[in-house]
C-alpha cells in the first residue's frame, strides 16, 4: 500500500538553469524505491501532488535524489523549499523499469531534459548488474545540461544533444 509520508529536505542545490537537486530523507522509501519509480509531492496551494522521478538512492543513509525543472506554479513554489523543511510525499509510486539484463549485456538508455535522472538511477543499478551501458542525453541548451558527469561513472559510451524545441504558435 503505497502510504503519505514526511520526508525531510537535506540540501537544496541548483545544478542547471531553473534546475534544482534536493536529497530528502526518509528511511522507508529509500528503502523500497526502484528505478523508475517517483515520488507524488503534495505542494501548498496546488490541489493535484505533482510526479517528480527518483534520481538516486543511498539505502544506508535513508535519502532519496530528486532533481527538478521550473516549469509551473508547482515546480516554482517547490523550488522555495529549503533545508529543514518537511514535503508531503506519497510513494515511491509506479512501477520502476525491468531490470532483468542478460550478465554482460548491453542497453541503450536514452533521456532528455526532466527524463535523464531516472535514468541515473537505472544506470547506477545495471552498471552493479555489469551490464555495458551506452546513454544518449538530450537538452534544450548547454546551461540546462546536468548529470553528465555523474552519468559518465557508469557508461561505457555517451553521446549528448543540444536541441532547442520550437513550437510554431500560429499552428
Ligand atoms: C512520472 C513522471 C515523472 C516526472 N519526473 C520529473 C522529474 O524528475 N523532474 C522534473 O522536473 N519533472 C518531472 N516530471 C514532470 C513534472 O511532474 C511537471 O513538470 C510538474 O508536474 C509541473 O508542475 P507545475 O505545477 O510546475 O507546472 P504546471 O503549472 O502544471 O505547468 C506545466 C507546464 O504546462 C504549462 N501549462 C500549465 N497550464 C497550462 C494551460 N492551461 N495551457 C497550456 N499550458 C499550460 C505550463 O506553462 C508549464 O510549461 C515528471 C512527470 C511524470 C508524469
Amino acid at each position: 500500500m503505497k502510504m503519505v509520508r514526511e520526508m525531510i529536505i537535506q540540501q537544496k542545490t541548483k545544478i542547471a538553469r531553473d534546475t534544482f537537486e534536493m536529497l530528502l530523507r526518509n528511511e522507508e522509501i529509500a528503502d523500497q524505491a526502484k528505478p523508475g519509480q517517483f515520488l507524488h509531492i503534495l505542494i501548498p496551494g496546488c490541489t493535484l501532488r505533482r510526479p517528480i522521478s527518483i534520481a538516486d538512492v543511498d539505502r544506508m543513509q535513508g535519502t532519496i535524489t530528486i532533481l527538478f525543472k521550473v516549469s509551473g506554479e508547482g515546480t516554482a513554489q517547490l523550488a522555495y523549499f529549503t533545508e529543514g523543511m518537511h514535503l508531503n510525499v506519497l510513494g515511491p509510486q509506479g512501477k520502476g523499469f525491468p531490470l532483468q539484463i542478460k550478465e554482460n549485456g548491453s542497453i541503450l538508455l536514452i533521456g532528455g531534459g526532466i527524463g535523464v535522472p531516472p535514468i541515473y538511477f537505472l544506470a547506477k543499478n545495471l552498471a552493479s548488474q555489469n551490464c555495458n551501458i551506452h546513454a544518449v542525453l538530450g537538452f534544450q541548451k548547454k546551461e540546462y545540461a546536468f548529470m553528465r558527469t555523474n552519468l559518465r561513472r557508469f557508461v561505457k559510451r555517451m553521446s549528448l544533444q543540444m536541441m532547442a524545441l520550437w513550437v510554431r504558435k500560429d499552428l
